[in-house]
């Protein structure tokens, strides 16, 4: 597995963020996991505030889009942000014909499309973007906890093979930033055994997840060979200048990660 640390932050006209070298190197996708600096939404937001939903001015949020899409070379239109749900439904964009249904109650989409560009919001849950190499589809999935546990990255991948017949060993995966086993406890009851080799007891109905790598095992289980992954290993509840965190802040922003073929 390839891991991102602090040290691989780039910067593009003040914006701050990660890329996966494989990804980047491919020359027909366009990808950028955001942090929080760079834009001009002000505390307890700032300040590159991707969520209209969470209380801060439309306008703010409107600016830091045009900002993003601006550095990154595209209209801003054409980025799809989901009402993410905290479930497992898939939007699926796909050629010839496809329309964007309303409301997007989605946590994940796929398409093949070009110059749609695919939306994750997060702040602790984790964002996985997926590339296959060989038929140009690309997909982009929020993992919280609930996603997780309904084991929507398996979903992703296997709708992958059955809707453009995508192989396993034609995937490069990348998870984002999100909340690190170093603060992620969650109650007993939330709990799933499949987790338990990722994850440990606090022997008090506690456990500490590691949800990075529950959905690695979820890839490992569609075929997917440890080179083909890469991980932005960040806490976003212990890296407070980098990411915006629900645990930590409560009322916050959300940081956007992106991907879309050019
Ligand atoms: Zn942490």
């Amino acid at each position: 597995m390839n891991i991102l640390d602090r040290s691989d932050l780039k910067t593009k006209t003040n914006l701050s963020y990660f890329q996966s070298e494989d990804i980047a190197k491919l020359g027909w996708v366009q990808h950028a996991f955001l942090t929080r600096q760079g834009g001009v939404s002000l505390p307890p937001y700032d300040s590159l505030n991707l969520s209209d939903k969470n209380g801060d001015h439309k306008e703010c949020v409107s600016t830091n889009k045009n900002l993003i899409a601006r550095t990154f070379g595209f209209d801003p239109s054409r980025l799809v942000l989901l009402d993410q749900m905290q479930q497992d439904q898939i939007l699926l964009l796909k050629k010839p014909i496809a329309t964007l249904p309303s409301p997007l109650e989605y946590d994940a989409l796929i398409t093949n499309f070009t110059n749609i560009y695919l939306a994750i919001l997060t702040a602790d849950c984790l964002p996985i973007l997926v590339v296959d190499q060989k038929r140009k589809v690309i997909a982009a999935i929020h993992a919280g906890r609930n996603g997780t546990a309904l084991r929507i990255t398996t979903k992703v991948l296997t709708k992958m093979k059955e809707e453009f017949g995508c192989s396993s060993r034609d995937l490069l995966i990348t998870l984002g930033p999100s909340i690190g086993v170093c603060c992620y406890e969650i109650d007993e009851k939330a709990f799933h055994p499949e987790w338990e080799p990722f994850s440990t007891s606090k022997g008090t109905g506690k456990w500490m997840i590691d949800l990075a790598q529950v959905n690695v095992a979820q890839t490992k289980g569609e075929g997917i060979e440890d080179e083909q992954i890469s991980w932005i290993n960040l806490c976003t509840h212990c890296c407070s200048d980098l990411f915006f965190s629900y645990r930590r802040e409560g009322r916050t922003g959300r940081q956007l990660s992106f991907i879309g073929i050019i």
